[in-house]
């Protein structure tokens, strides 16, 4: 059976108005352009997947239940515009939270690529053919290292600009809008084939 493409879409500051730590449903603001420019990926066949960073879980400012409505809220609004998410992929670990279980070192927490490979690995999708779309150059890491193309939503998050090898975006896009846009016209890259896999 063939992999599936996903683009994997950071939650903070990418598809919603950064709140730092906040699970109220009441502050959570989809960008103006979420519901279209999500639609439009749906619709070139690519599944949709958040991958977030959520250390308020290991520095115990909310439980992971507390996620829950959160992520419920995305799902209904997006679906106004017809967007399915696929799943939701979190890291609840930061090394230095006070959590008996996630204040830890992990594999998951972005910029590393943990969120990605278990997403591929459970639901089948061709990282090669996939992308990550985030507001930070962490973001762009985890999506290269873990075989993506990216594109860095340039909307002022990123403050560091910390280079390195794996941090060059293959697009540059001012909107969720025009990442759609850059995703959509970009070369398409052949399926791999199940003996290189
Ligand atoms: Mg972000
Ligand atoms: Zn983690």
């Amino acid at each position: 059976m063939a992999l599936r493409a996903a683009v994997f879409i950071d939650k903070d500051g990418t598809l919603v108005h950064d709140v730092p730590y906040n699970v109220d449903v009441a502050k959570v603001r989809l960008r103006e352009d979420a519901g279209p420019a999500l639609a439009r990926l749906q619709a070139a066949g690519y599944a949709l997947v958040l991958v977030s960073n959520q250390p308020g879980v290991a520095k115990q400012l909310f439980d992971e239940a507390d996620l829950e409505p959160v992520w419920a809220d995305i799902r209904q609004r997006l679906s106004r515009h017809g967007v399915a998410l696929e799943a939701v992929y979190w890291c609840p670990h930061h090394p230095y939270g006070g959590h008996p279980r996630y204040g830890s070192e992990c594999d998951c927490r972005k910029p590393r690529p943990g969120l990605l490979l278990r997403a591929a690995a459970e639901r089948g999708f061709d990282l090669a053919r996939s992308w990550l779309i985030g507001d930070i150059l962490d973001d762009v890491e985890a999506g290269r290292r873990a075989g993506c193309r990216t594109v860095l939503l340039d909307v002022g998050s990123e403050t560091e600009w910390e280079s390195g090898p794996w941090r060059q975006p293959d697009g540059v896009a001012a909107s969720l809008t025009a990442a759609a846009e850059h995703i959509a016209a970009a070369p398409p890259i052949p399926e791999s084939l199940p003996w290189t896999r």
